[in-house]
């Protein structure tokens, strides 16, 4: 699973990663934000209004949910069951410790920052969420950066082929050669 403040670039190293690993796939998450602009169902996330979020959670079809900058986000467990090579997770500090819980073997990276004034550049040069969500995802940066050496492996994005490297590296250490 990977974690890590929002605009640390997470998405960027995790579709290198894809491209580079082929038999690992993403786990599509469950999500009650908006749609951004160019985002699709099923693609990005499963987006769900809040009222069947909460029905799925009752009914037990989530590894793990949290709410995140006033939104919910979860995991599913149909996407678990893949039949990939590895699934990759992306999710939060508060899903990260719930499925370091439940799947204990779960390979856990922290993806981090130079610094947490590179972060905001980047969340606001990025431009794809609202000055109010930039706010209150900055917010929480600080408490998800302090959790960092609860991760078995953080890789710090400070230049993108070094991050991936590192993410690819430690993906084949984990993935069994094809029979
Ligand atoms: P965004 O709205 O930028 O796509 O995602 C916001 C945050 O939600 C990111 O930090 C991301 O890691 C987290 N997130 C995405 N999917 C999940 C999920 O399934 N579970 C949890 N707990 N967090 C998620």
């Amino acid at each position: 699973m990977i974690t890590g403040p929002s605009g640390v670039g997470k998405g960027t190293l995790i579709r290198a990663l894809l491209e580079r690993c082929p038999g690992l796939e993403l786990s599509v998450s469950a999500t009650t934000r908006p749609p951004r602009p160019g985002e699709k169902d099923g693609r990005e996330y499963h987006f769900l209004d809040p009222r069947e979020f909460d029905e799925r959670v009752g009914q037990g079809e989530f590894v793990e949910h949290a709410v995140y900058a006033g939104h919910r986000y979860g995991t599913l467990r149909s996407e678990l069951d893949r039949p990939a090579r590895g699934i990759v997770l992306e999710i939060d500090l508060q899903g990260a410790r719930q499925v370091r819980k439940s799947l204990p073997a779960a390979t856990q990276v922290f993806i981090a920052p130079p610094s947490l004034a590179d972060l905001r550049a980047r969340l606001e040069s990025r431009g794809s969420d609202p000055p109010e969500q930039i706010a209150r995802r900055l917010e929480v940066a600080p408490t998800e950066l302090a959790a960092q050496e609860e991760f078995s492996c953080v890789v710090v994005n400070d230049d993108l082929d070094g991050a991936v490297r590192e993410l690819v590296d430690l993906a084949a250490s984990m993935c069994a050669p094809d029979d």
